[in-house]
């Protein structure tokens, strides 16, 4: 069984009008069958492939940049290889983004990624109600079923008119609840603890990103250097206040992409503060240089989501607190 939000059938890639294409700023890694079609590629542009392979030091194949851009980005901001070849013959990398596939154990789960605009364009224009799937079979894993149950019953609760803070707040008890279950299915000591983060701790959180995480982009490095300095709490609640409607729906995106995660784990309090800091960081951010929090929020997956170092990372952090 395969899930996925309701707003994906409305999903339509901006291709050369995209305002942050995903074929730049990033390595582009080749998988083995794909490079090993470009290595018989007798054309021109087989030519010109094969001259722009690299091989990192994990030994992934990847494109060199041309100007931090996927060297086969033409000026229209369109595919070569996609145009000439057809898109079977991209990258597996190029042809799963923006997409998200989650494998569990019984179903799988499809998630278009927020770092994309045309998705970011669809999740904060889309109300939450309906929008997320329930998972309706049973898995094998009992842990798996706790977490989905308590998913499902977070999302029935959860309301996209009430303020962002005591959708929170349902979230840390959805998790608290889920963990009180899955102790006693497989008991595993000390865990995170289940309090949403404070001001203080996102403001030391803007630190880390700026400070610890790779940072991809020189608009985020920007945004997060606005916020290395003691920052005023006054005003924070209110921006909240205002800006429920939107935290809420990315608030919903993140519980609906990393509740589940907590079945490797076993650790819902690690997630669940993670996706409070996923949506309150991004709103801090915003608070403190004005950008729109739909922006700061996709930049923030763009950043995170997409970088394992960076989720590896977080994901120690939260957990040594
Ligand atoms: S970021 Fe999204 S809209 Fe832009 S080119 Fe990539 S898939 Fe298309």
């Amino acid at each position: 069984m395969i899930y996925s939000p309701g707003y994906s059938k409305i999903f339509e890639c901006l291709a050369g009008a995209c305002p942050d294409t995903c074929c730049a700023g990033w390595e582009i890694i080749i998988d083995e069958a794909t490079a090993l079609y470009y290595s018989g590629l007798n054309t021109d542009l087989g030519q010109r492939i094969k001259s722009s392979l690299a091989t990192d030091t994990e030994n992934n194949n990847y494109f060199k940049l041309h100007d931090n851009r996927c060297p086969f980005l033409n000026g229209d901001d369109l595919c070569e290889i996609h145009i000439h070849l057809g898109e079977e013959h991209t990258s597996k990398v190029c042809r799963q983004h923006p997409w998200f596939i989650e494998e569990y154990e019984g179903f799988t789960e499809k998630t278009l990624g927020l770092s994309c605009p045309a998705v970011s364009r669809i999740v904060f224009s889309s109300g939450i109600a309906g929008a997320y799937p329930e998972v309706t079979v049973s898995s094998d894993d009992e842990v798996l079923n706790v977490l989905t149950k308590e998913r499902s019953k977070l999302f029935a609760a959860m309301d996209e008119n009430r303020p962002a803070d005591e959708n929170i707040d349902l979230l840390f008890a959805a998790a608290g609840s889920a963990q009180i279950k899955i102790d006693e299915l497989e008991p595993v000591g000390t865990m995170c603890g289940f309090a949403p983060p404070v001001f203080e701790e996102l403001c030391s959180f803007a630190g880390f990103l700026f400070n610890n995480c790779e940072i991809l982009t020189e608009k985020w490095k920007n945004l997060l250097r606005v916020c290395q300095v003691k920052l005023p709490k006054e005003g924070f609640e209110n921006y909240l206040k205002i800006n429920s409607a939107v935290m809420n729906r990315g608030l919903a995106y993140y519980v609906y992409r990393y509740f589940l995660k907590a079945v490797n784990t076993l650790d819902c309090g690690a997630y669940a503060k993670f996706i409070a800091l996923s949506v309150l960081t991004p709103a801090l951010i915003s608070f403190v240089t004005g950008e729109a929090f739909e922006e700061c929020c996709r930049l923030y997956s763009k950043e995170i989501e997409h970088c394992p170092d960076n989720l590896e990372m977080i994901y120690d952090l939260i957990t040594s607190i």
